[in-house]
Formats: structure tokens, sequence, C-alpha cells
């Protein structure tokens, strides 16, 4: 027996343990796994033996690796297309998976993840991602690109490998050894492993988790955030807190952290305006921070402690001790509301304004300014978000003119200088009166203010920046009283004038920053959690305790 083993060492590739760990897993199996083996002589003949040793190996450890070989050169290959040497086809009755390559050294794990699950013919996604995975409409081609020497790229082959097993109709999958397949990843410049394409669109740059991997594939663009989603009908919490902007994230960290149960609900993107920013250089801690990552960072921050539901629209609510939220996916019931709605993008108002948006007219350089490389553009506006977003524009190569009504700007000295600096040109005391085109816009009619000469100007885009309307419709749907300029009128605590209902963020007005955002997030946080141990509308009359009877 001791020279049996002996023996066996020898002559495995693996070790005897390996060896053993693995032909326990493999004979656990329920099904066989076939594997197609394809390679041709003079092609990558060193990768070649590799690859026939490797999964000889495998076939000799347990017959549910059901090893086939085929020449490069015969009718299967042909039927299979395949055309590199050496590739292997998994389970090809069930699924669409190709390996290119030799997954060997670090990828042998992909290769025994592999083997695993399409014996056990279970993707193992959790049910966060299978429902992502139910989402996904059309067809998706997935390349991983990958090396052995790479110990992340596993990670992310076995997450591709799981999405082919999930939805075999709809994934098809490659994983691509970039040092046997040298021409296919100079041709989608992978030069750094692992990287992922679906429909040749690059979805991810290193290893994701699972759920960021299949939110990526359904999107068809790198995700950095993912947010498990619920099913539950009535969501029984302390607080809600309606938008995910820097004011309602702060606010949602803070609340959790005072032991209060809180839900945060978003009807759009996270993060409000600062994910539409380009660039934020004023938040202290980063000199200069990409609108986007910020908001990557807080929402991960605030989903350490937070539930958000995103996609979800407050349609109602009902104040009284026990408020009541409504929204288009279901109802909570809370202890006190944090309205922190933010502003919309304020609209110039002039004809073919709504007609070209979206075919010239932009609301977000950082969104559509790539678009315009090369093409001539307006941003129109003199504060901070239009010089924001006319220097982001001239340094992606868009050429830009900043339209600016008044003949100063309103943007804090140190943008404005940049613009000076940038050589942007600017037409001062110009309004736009129109904006013109056929299909896309192709000029605007502009007026000079102080001489009255309206004429017209050749672009094609008209980027506005002109500042933000409150989102007040909900808070006036509760008769929660607004402030002449039309933003909610609040105490030193952020409480409105119905009992239970906050106010935070740009939709208070004031400076409208993203530091101010957060503290007004936070003050309006701790204001909920005294009141909600010592209620305020209660203290009034019994006269409120003070601060340090409190303590
Ligand atoms: P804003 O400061 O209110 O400036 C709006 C600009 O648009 C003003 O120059 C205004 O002209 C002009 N404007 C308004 N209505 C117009 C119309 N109908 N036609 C032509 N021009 C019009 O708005 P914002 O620049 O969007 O900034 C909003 C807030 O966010 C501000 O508090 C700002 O500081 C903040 N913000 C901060 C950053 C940052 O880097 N941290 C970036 C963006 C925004 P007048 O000057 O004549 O009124």
């Amino acid at each position: 027996m001791a020279e049996k083993r002996a023996e066996n060492q020898q002559s495995s590739l693996l070790g005897i343990e390996v060896e053993e760990n693995l032909r326990a897993a493999f004979n656990a199996l329920p099904n066989r796994v076939p594997v197609m083996l394809f390679t041709g002589q003079g092609q990558n003949d060193v990768l070649n033996k590799a690859a026939r040793d490797l999964l000889r190996e495998f076939n000799r450890i347990s017959d549910k690796v059901d090893l086939s070989e085929f020449d490069l050169d015969g009718a299967e290959a042909r039927k299979r297309n395949v055309n590199s040497s050496p590739t292997l086809i998994f389970d090809p009755e069930r699924y669409a998976i190709r390996y290119l390559g030799v997954p060997y050294g670090e990828e042998g794990r992909t290769l025994v993840g592999m083997i695993l699950l399409l014996g056990l013919r279970t993707s193992n996604l959790s049910e966060q991602s299978k429902k992502v995975m139910n989402r996904i409409g059309s067809k998706r081609e997935v390349k991983v690109f990958v090396s052995p020497t790479c110990p992340y790229c596993p990670d992310q082959a076995i997450n591709a490998v799981k999405a082919a097993i999930e939805a075999p109709d709809t994934v098809s999958l490659e994983i691509i050894d970039i040092q046997s397949n040298q021409e296919t990843a100079n041709r989608y410049s992978a030069f750094s492993v692992p990287q992922t394409f679906a429909n040749d669109v690059l979805i991810s740059y290193g290893a994701q988790t699972e759920e960021l991997f299949v939110l990526s594939l359904q999107k068809l663009e790198q995700q950095t955030v993912f947010i498990p989603e619920t099913d539950a009908e009535v969501v029984e919490t302390d607080v809600v807190v309606v938008g995910a902007g820097p004011a309602g994230l702060a606010a949602g960290i803070y609340l959790v952290r005072s032991g209060l149960k809180t839900s945060v609900i978003e009807l759009g993107a996270l993060g409000g305006q600062v994910a539409t920013t380009p660039v934020v250089e004023n938040y202290p801690g980063f000199t200069r921070v990409p609108g986007k990552t910020l908001v990557d960072i807080l929402v991960s921050h605030a989903l350490e402690y937070v539930q958000i539901f995103q996609g979800e629209e407050v349609i109602s609510i009902q104040p009284g001790q026990k408020l009541e939220v409504r929204t288009t996916r279901r109802k909570f019931i809370a202890r006190a509301v944090i309205l922190a709605t933010g502003a919309n993008y304020k609209r110039l108002g002039v004809p073919g304004e709504l007609h070209f948006m979206g075919r010239g007219v932009s609301y977000c350089a950082t969104c559509d300014g790539p678009l315009f490389r090369g093409k001539k553009v307006i941003v129109v506006g003199g504060g901070n978000s239009a010089v924001t977003e006319a220097i982001y524009l001239n340094n992606i190569d868009v050429w830009t003119t900043l339209v600016h009504r008044r003949s100063t700007l309103r943007a804090q000295e140190h943008l404005a200088k940049n613009i000076f600096s940038n050589n942007i040109d600017v037409l001062w005391d110009t309004e736009v009166v129109e904006i013109k085109g056929k299909e896309k816009v192709s000029e605007v009619l502009l007026r000079n203010n102080k001489t009255g000469l309206v004429y017209p100007f050749a672009v094609q885009g008209v980027f506005v920046a002109i500042g933000y309307e409150p989102s007040v419709n909900l808070a006036q749907s509760l008769g929660i009283e607004l402030t002449p300029d039309g933003f909610i009128k609040h105490d030193a605590n952020h409480r409105t004038n119905v009992p239970g209902i906050y106010s935070a963020g740009d939709v208070e007005g004031g400076y409208k920053q993203i530091v101010t955002a957060m503290g007004q997030g936070t003050e309006a946080a701790l204001s909920v959690f005294e009141d909600l141990a010592h209620p305020y509308w209660v203290a009034k009359e019994e006269e409120k305790p003070s601060e340090t009877a409190r303590m």
C-alpha cells in the first residue's frame, strides 16, 4: 500500500494530499463534467502538453472529469468554432463556458472551482445576485482576462462561471489566459489582469465581489457599490430619511450610531449632485476627488449602518405619532422622518431646451462631456457649477465657452481664476435666447444684455449649470412651511412645523456645499435622537429639561 502511494506520489503532478482531496471532492459530485480539450500541433506546444497533462491527471483522479481530446484542425473544432490552442470547453450541451489557455498556477483554483460548480450544476450565486441576473434581458458575451501568476484572477473568473451557469441562455463565457493569447489580449488592451469585458465593454478592472460583478454585467459598466434589496412590504423602523445625498447619508450614519434603526429612501442616483460633479476640490481631507468616487466612499460607509432603498419614490407621508411613509414599493412605519430631498437642476426655460435635451442639451458635464470631445460647446452660468464644469470640459478637449449673464462670476475666486488660467473664453453679459438645430443642437441664439444684440453662435452642445430648484413637493403636500425662496423652513434643530418631520441639506437652502449638507444631516440626526428621547412637543408643555439635566 505504501509502495503504491509512493508510486502515485511520484507520478502525480499534484502531490498526494491535493490529489486525495480532489478525488474525494470530484467523486462526491452528482454529475459528470464533460471537458473537451482542443490542441493544435505547432501552436503553443509547451502549453498544449501542460493542458493535456493536467486534464489527464484530473481524469485519472476521478471519472467525474469526463475528458475528451480533439485536434484543432479537426471537424469538432470547426463545428465549435475553436481556433486557439489549447482551448477547453466545459459541458457544452448545457453551458457556454470556454477556457483559452492552460488553467495552471493560480488558475488551478479556477479549474477546480469550475469543475465543482459544473458537477453540482448549480451557480451558487447568492439570492441577491440571482435577482440581479434575472433582470438581464439580453445576451452577454463575457471575456475574463487572467494569468497563471495572478492570485486575484480566480475570484473574478469564478464570478463569471457562476453567471454562465445561472443563465446559460444569456451568458456565454471565455476565460482567456493572456500569456497564451497575446494577440487577443493586445486587441482588448488587457495588459493587467483580471480584466472583464461584456459585449466588448470593459465592466471591471480587477476582481470584484460576486454582487458587484453581476451588477456590472447587468448594467454593462463597472459598478462599485451594491445595495442589497428586500421584498418586505412593511418596514418598521425608527427613522426614515428621504434622499441619499450627502445630507441623507450623513444623517443615516449618525442615526444608526445613536441606536436608531434607519431606512434611507432614494428614487434616483445615490449621492445627489455630487455623483455628477466632475471633481471636488473642497472636501476637507481630499485635495482632489472625483464626485463619483466620493459618493462611492460615502455610500459604502453608510451601508455599514443603514439600509438604503434605492429606486423607490416616496409618494405620501402620513404624520402622527407613528409616521406612515408610503413609497412606490412598500410602506414604512417610523417615529421620525428627515427630508433630505435636495434640489434639481434649474432649466433655462428658453425655446429648444426641452426639445434638444439629450441631443446636445445637458445638465451634467461628467456624464455627457466625453461625447463632445473635439466639439464646441457653451456652458451657461456663472456660479461654482458652471465654472467647475467648464474647466472639466476644457480639460477633456471639449472646445468650451462660458456664457454668463453678468460681468462678474459668482463662483469662488479660486475656481474663477482657473477659468482664466485655462484660457477658457467667456461671453460676459450674455444670455441664451434660443437653442436651435435639426436632429441635434447646431447653434444657439445669444443676446448681449448691454447692447441688445442678438446673434447666432455655432455649437454642438449646451451645458446648463445655472443652479438648482429645491425638491419640496413632498414637503408642500405635508403642509410644511417654506421660506420666501422656496426652501424648507426649519428651526435651529432642523425641525419643520410638522412634528416628527425634519429637514437637512440643500432643500433647506444655505451654502449648499457637500460639507454643509453633511453637517445639516448630522445635526438633524442628533436632533431626532434627542427629540425621540425627550419629545420636544411634550417637553414644550412640561418645560424642556436642560442639556445638563439630560446628561
Ligand atoms: P449658483 O451659485 O446659484 O449660480 C447659478 C448661476 O447661474 C449664477 O451665476 C446665475 O447668474 C446663473 N443663472 C441663474 N439662472 C439663470 C438663467 N435663467 N439664465 C442664465 N443664467 C442663470 O448655482 P451653482 O453654481 O449650481 O451652485 C449651487 C450651489 O452648489 C452653490 O452654493 C455652490 O457653491 C455649490 N457648488 C459647489 C461646488 C463645489 O465645488 N464645491 C460645485 C458646484 C456647486 P447670476 O450670477 O446672475 O445670479
